[in-house]
């Protein structure tokens, strides 16, 4: 049986990389899998550095809010906040008294931020908080990005290291990435895009500040003139089509930019009206879901109910292996 694990991180403005990188594959996915298929949005791990109480609750409601815009089905998946499942902290804490200190100083997400930051403890038990995440509910799939790829080995090797003490009781979960969708670049054409480098396109982001973001992006530098040829394939212009267009306007673009068919400026309008085919109904159904925040509220609770079901199973199993009275 597949069951596929995910947490969402509650960082605040959702972008495009987001939505074509993790949304859609959590949709296919519940579609496929139904309750197999569960999303966390990690608002424990969102304390691991410093943060304000009241804009942490607004993006953990907004992350299930735009999940749900974007067609994530609440009623068909489990849709939760981490901090509603007590039994997370639970396990995490458990494996943190199995897992030598040296295998999380190596990690490199805690190596990147404990020089960034003063460091609290918190940080460095991140990876068993989320080796318990996933192995509490037996996930055996995690869709991740490739920044996750060392957590999800530690994770194995907590779950291998519980099995051969304690007994056969959790999987070793598989890492699977969609290599196509995480490489949304950003729209300064400086690598991917992400919210700490400031070069996002919201999903929620008006359309005309997603057009004045296109409108200034960097081409193919060979086209100096209208009449240059340019090479699509190196343009990050072209890679947001195959996002947005169909398939006749991405072969258009793709001859009439090589051919000097068509200039920069009616090649981003193009896409623009993809961006608004796609975006435009996700804004609308977030603007309802604005509107009725109770429908957001009861299908995380509703979710956190399903989840703490299958939770509390796993850590009844967890404290009779580790000999904890029951
Ligand atoms: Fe990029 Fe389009 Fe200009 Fe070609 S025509 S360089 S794909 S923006």
């Amino acid at each position: 049986m597949k069951r596929v694990f995910s947490g969402i991180q509650p960082t605040g403005e959702i972008h495009i990389g987001n939505y074509f990188g993790a949304i859609l594959n959590y949709v296919k996915l519940g579609e496929e899998l139904g309750k197999n298929s569960i999303y966390c949005i990690v608002d424990y791990h969102a304390i691991t550095i410093p943060h304000e109480p009241e804009l942490l609750r607004k993006r953990t409601f907004d992350a299930a809010l735009v999940n749900m815009a974007a067609g994530l089905d609440p009623s068909k998946v489990i849709l939760f906040a981490q901090s509603d499942v007590r039994e997370h902290t639970e396990l995490g804490w458990i494996f943190s008294t199995q897992t030598p200190l040296g295998d999380l100083e190596r990690m490199t997400q805690f190596k990147d931020k404990s020089s960034q930051h003063s460091v609290l403890a918190g940080l460095l038990m991140y990876p068993t908080l989320m080796a318990a995440d996933i192995l509490l509910y037996k996930a055996n799939t995690v869709p991740v990005g490739e920044d996750q790829v060392q957590h999800i080995e530690l994770t194995r090797e907590i779950a291998r290291r519980f099995n051969n003490r304690f007994g056969e009781l959790f999987p070793e979960p598989l890492a699977v990435h969609n290599k196509d969708a995480l490489r949304v670049p950003g729209v300064d054409g400086q690598g991917k895009m992400s919210k700490s480098k400031g070069n996002t396109l919201g999903v929620l982001e008006e359309i005309d500040s997603i057009w004045q973001k296109l409108r200034v992006a960097p081409t193919d530098p060979a086209r100096v003139r209208r009449t240059d040829p340019g090479n699509p394939h190196i343009c990050l212009i072209f890679d947001y089509h195959k996002l947005f267009s169909d398939l006749d306007t991405i072969q258009m673009v793709e001859v009439g930019c090589s051919t000097a068919g068509i200039g920069c400026i009616d090649c981003k309008k193009t896409l623009m009206k993809g961006v608004e085919r796609t975006l435009v109904p996700i804004q609308q159904r977030a603007q309802e879901l604005y509107s009725t925040p109770d429908i957001v509220k009861d299908a995380l609770h509703e979710g956190a109910r399903e989840a703490r079901q299958i939770a509390q199973q796993t850590m009844q199993e967890v404290r009779d292996a580790l000999g904890l009275l029951n």
